[in-house]
């Protein structure tokens, strides 16, 4: 669907550089480069796609930290994690300070975050909707768009093709709260003078229609909240200062105190009532120390960790390991939010343990109205294509599946320039034409509980450890090699080898081979008692454990 041979001659050219979202829901991060400069857009990061330990996903930035002398800024659309999630380890990684343009909610996220870390804040600037800001030859525009957080932005980009318009995360729902409106004269008019290129949310490309409005859900969530006598624990994103906005105003008026569990929930608190968009009386919030105090019916909880996060406040809440509350017969758990794809079978696990502990879950399922999504459906993505009608149109914040159904709507409506792909292929655009152009490295850095990076490498022994365990075997000869001690055999997570039968067994194989002394002539006796413990195990067991193979020699230095 797209040119793919390179153009020629020596007219102005700019590239499109994703180095992350493209292809994935989360981790959003691209440039655009120009005349030697690069302007990165969001820095975000992703959830873990493995269970070994990984906190958090960010982008691979090589390439970017390879060109760190030619980045002229980092400008920010909105404060969801998966947009600005990964600045810390991105700034970490070059060597020279670059501007950060954000919007205001974004901005002050951004801020905390850094402290928090303890890094250099770098220059955060604060931008606002409606003006522009030159970022080296870049003008950026942000325009307001609705969003399932305040502050979110689209950005307006000219440069030397012409303009680009990202739409960043967006809907268009009208029935919005706090009066967040997608500026659509300003996109229709954008569209008059003419867009060279238009980057748009494939996010929710299978959803025809939305499904409701952000403002429908505060009146459900009131009329739930009315009709429960005992405890009431709402769990969703903490980021939806539209939903907190709401949630504060049901406390006040349905008489219940508001307890706020979870350190990113109280984080969104703070800044919100800093940016003056949340109001909370003093005695409508209670301390979580004070929740046994009160009576269950005067109690409104809100919590983090929707998605079934392992330390999370509602996961503690689900498995009756949280320290200040524990809940009862005749509770309510309300999920004010989306499964994102691939938490499916924690959030299932999660729900289930509430049940168990005779709570009651009410989720999208049973109340369809308990939360909206904030992405545009393929019906406001129709109406955004119309509104702009670019030359050429890419695709972004998406799986290949949601790209590739995106992309197919644009040529549906008369794009005949249209791209699909993924994190680290680029699309060269001049004023007339566009093609692909080639690749720069990208990929995903995992970084483990503790901050450290977790390697292929590790990430592979973590892996394998879980699947198969580990045996340790220890041997003490002398220096005639008989053996003086042992063999000690030590196993974790091997199945059945603890039984006195195997291990005897596989004891007596040690003893053989150190009696053989030189094994074969090729091999270290180490090596030869690792292969004959390993083929023992997986003879009795059927599994392939890693055998770490200790032999001590007595007066001798070397082991
Ligand atoms: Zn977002
Ligand atoms: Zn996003």
């Amino acid at each position: 669907m797209a040119q793919e041979h390179p153009a020629s001659g020596e007219s102005t050219s700019l590239q499109f550089i994703p180095l992350g979202g493209l292809g994935e829901i989360g981790m959003n991060c691209f440039c655009l480069q120009q005349d030697g400069q690069i302007l990165v857009v969001d820095c975000g990061i992703g959830f873990p796609d493995d269970d070994v330990g990984v906190d958090v996903v960010h982008p691979d930035f090589d390439w970017l930290t390879e060109n760190a002398s030619s980045i002229v800024g980092l400008f920010i659309t909105h404060g969801h994690e998966d947009h600005i999630g990964a600045i810390p380890f991105f700034i970490d990684g070059l060597g020279s300070e670059i501007p950060i343009y954000a919007p205001r909610h974004a901005l002050e996220l951004i801020r905390s975050r850094l402290e928090q870390k303890g890094r250099r804040i770098p220059k955060l600037q604060r931008v606002d909707c409606g003006q522009s800001y030159q970022v080296g030859d870049f003008l950026v525009e942000p325009i307001e768009v609705a969003h399932s957080i305040i502050d979110a932005t689209a950005l307006h980009i000219q440069t030397k093709i012409g303009s680009i318009i990202h739409t960043g995360d967006f809907d268009l729902d009208e029935v919005q709260p706090a009066g967040h409106l997608t500026n659509g004269r300003r996109f229709r008019q954008l569209g008059d003078e003419g867009v060279r290129l238009l980057l748009s949310d494939s996010t929710n490309v299978v959803r025809e229609q939305r499904s409701g409005h952000e403002g429908d859900v505060g009146v459900a969530l009131k009329e739930l909240i009315a009709a429960q006598t005992g405890r009431v624990v709402v769990g969703l994103f903490s980021s939806n200062v539209h939903r907190l906005d709401q949630l504060v105003k049901i406390a006040l008026s349905s008489r219940r105190r508001l307890c706020l569990l979870g350190r990113s929930l109280r984080k969104q608190f703070e800044i919100a009532m800093k940016l003056g968009v949340i109001d909370v009386p003093p005695h409508c919030l209670i301390p979580p120390e004070s929740l046994a105090d009160l009576p269950p019916e005067q109690v409104l909880v809100l919590a983090g960790g929707s998605q079934g996060e392992g330390p999370s406040a509602l996961r503690r809440l689900s498995l009756a390991q949280h320290p200040l509350l524990r809940l009862e017969k005749g509770d309510t758990v309300l999920f004010s939010s989306r499964v994102i794809p691939g938490n499916e079978r924690g959030v299932a696990v999660m729900k289930n343990d509430f049940l168990r502990q005779g709570v009651k879950v009410q989720d999208q399922k049973n109340a369809p109205q308990l939360h909206v999504s904030g992405h545009a459906s393929r019906e406001e993505q129709r109406k955004m294509i119309e509104w702009v009608r670019p030359q050429t149109f890419i695709p972004v914040h998406g799986t290949l599946y949601h790209m590739q159904a995106h992309e197919l709507l644009a040529r549906d409506l008369g794009v005949s320039s249209t791209f699909t792909i993924e994190n680290g292929q680029v699309v060269s655009l001049e004023e007339a034409q566009a093609y692909r152009a080639g690749s720069v490295p990208a990929g995903k850095v995992r970084v483990a509980y503790g901050g450290q990076t977790l390697d292929a490498r590790t990430r592979r022994h973590r892996i394998e450890l879980g699947r198969n365990g580990v045996v340790s075997v220890s041997v003490v000869i002398n220096q005639q090699g008989e053996m003086i001690a042992g063999p000690q055999l030590r196993s974790y997570g091997v199945p059945g080898l603890e039984r006195d039968g195997l291990r005897a067994s596989i004891e007596k194989i040690i003893c053989e081979k150190v009696k053989d002394k030189v094994g074969q002539a090729s091999l270290s006796l180490s090596e030869v008692i690792r292969r004959a413990v390993r083929s023992e195990i997986y003879r009795l067991s059927g599994v392939k454990p890693p055998v770490e193979v200790h032999l001590h020699r007595t007066g001798a230095d070397k082991v």
